[in-house]
């Protein structure tokens, strides 16, 4: 795995751009109809229509902040191209850490020749998910520790 190359960058970037559209217009017209179904709620006598209603509701607003979740890293991956993030684009940061972790250095520092620790997010997957922050190993750690917390 390497850095990706500028050409690869612009097209991650282009990516990233039209994906940030698309899902900011979802986001608004679901708020949109979440909010209609809300006036709704005010004028509907049948409790069966309610609470159809408010699952409808409750589905959406779901759906709302997964995609709001999935525009914030849009959003940090494009700054990270741009180089205003908080760590090189198309780096895993966790794998960054164990590379400079003393016990890796302590490794390296053995080793005969110098160990090129591999910090690269793989092409193939910035290819599928361009607003990827980790490697799938550290993704499947991070959500693994959501789901403790
Ligand atoms: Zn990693």
């Amino acid at each position: 795995m390497s850095k990706p190359t500028k050409t690869e960058l612009k097209k991650y970037q282009t990516i990233l751009v039209q994906q940030l559209a698309s899902l900011r217009g979802d986001v608004g017209s679901m708020r949109d109809e979440a909010l209609r179904a809300s006036d709704q709620d005010a004028s509907v006598d049948h409790l069966a229509d309610q609470g159809t209603d408010n699952y409808d509701q409750g589905f959406m607003l779901g759906l709302i902040e997964n995609e709001e979740e999935t525009i914030k890293l849009i959003e940090e991956a494009l700054d990270r191209i741009d180089g205003n993030g908080d760590w090189d684009y198309g780096v895993c940061p966790m794998c960054q850490e164990e590379s400079e972790s003393p016990k890796a250095q302590k490794k390296a520092a053995k080793a005969a020749k110098p160990v090129k620790t591999d910090v690269w997010i793989p092409k193939a997957r910035l290819e599928y998910l361009p607003w990827a922050r980790y490697c799938v190993r550290h993704q499947e750690s991070e959500e693994r520790n959501r789901e403790i917390a």
